[in-house]
């Protein structure tokens, strides 16, 4: 199918026009008359992204975080862009209009965690939920440890958790406003001033960007199997560009 269809499903899903104005999500590499029978999902476009489209014949590749992203002062051919360009692959990126989008990338953090009564934060990309049962601060941020299958970091307020804010990706800035009305906030990149800004009795958990946001590409896949039975859907999940030593 041509890759103008596949942009106009994600446009149903997830308007680009709703993305933050800072953002660049869009087609960003390629031509929309191009045609492909084959799509690889990833979060991020790595050399081993483009690898896996080239072995599975794949002309374009949909990721959550875009390609380009500040603004490109060379092109060289070492650069992912310059290779996407040589091998005619086209990238697609859905990246702010998927945070907001309904089952995109928080509402996927949401369903992962359990969350009941999820609701839409007045950011218009946070989400707001109930555990089904209030827990420990403590218990609240194994219990993400081991849905995520990552190691976490967190400042307890040694308080009961029944109300979660949550935000994937970099979102610490959008989560903190919300403990106002939620005992924690999870999200995926907190710097160390905004670890400060922990209001007392309160609970933040950093679960690591890459993994507060990867389910998001298995739903963007069964999205596009779903639309298109006849295109072969490739997930790369990739890993962390990180390990951890000690925890
Ligand atoms: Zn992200």
């Amino acid at each position: 199918m041509k890759i103008s269809e596949i942009f106009a499903f994600l446009q149903e899903k997830a308007p680009f026009e709703t993305a933050e104005a800072w953002d660049n999500s869009g087609l960003l590499v390629g031509s929309p008359d191009a045609e492909t029978a084959a799509v690889v999902v990833a979060l991020d476009i790595t050399d081993d992204v483009v690898d896996t489209a080239l072995i599975g014949e794949a002309k374009l590749i949909v990721s959550h975080h875009p390609v380009i992203f500040s603004p490109l002062r060379t092109l060289t051919t070492d650069s992912i862009p310059y290779r996407l360009a040589r091998e005619g692959i086209a990238a697609l990126c859905v990246h702010t209009n998927l945070d907001k989008a309904t089952d995109g990338v928080n509402d996927c953090l949401a369903k992962q965690l359990g969350l009941q009564n999820v609701r839409v934060a007045a950011d218009g990309m946070s989400r707001l939920g109930e555990l089904p049962q209030a827990v420990t601060a403590a218990a609240f941020a194994e219990f993400v440890a081991d849905t995520l299958k990552t190691a976490v970091r967190v400042r307890t307020g040694e308080n009961t958790v029944r109300t979660v804010a949550l935000c994937g990706g970099a979102g610490a800035d959008l989560v903190l406003p919300l403990l106002d009305e939620a005992d924690a906030a999870l999200t995926g990149e907190v710097k160390h001033h905004e670890w400060l800004a922990v209001p007392q009795g309160k609970t933040l958990v950093d679960g690591g960007h890459f993994d507060t946001e990867v389910a998001v590409i298995y739903q963007l896949a069964d999205w596009l199997q779903e639309a298109f039975p006849s295109l072969k859907v490739i997930v790369h999940r990739g890993d962390t560009p990180y390990s951890t030593i000690k925890d």
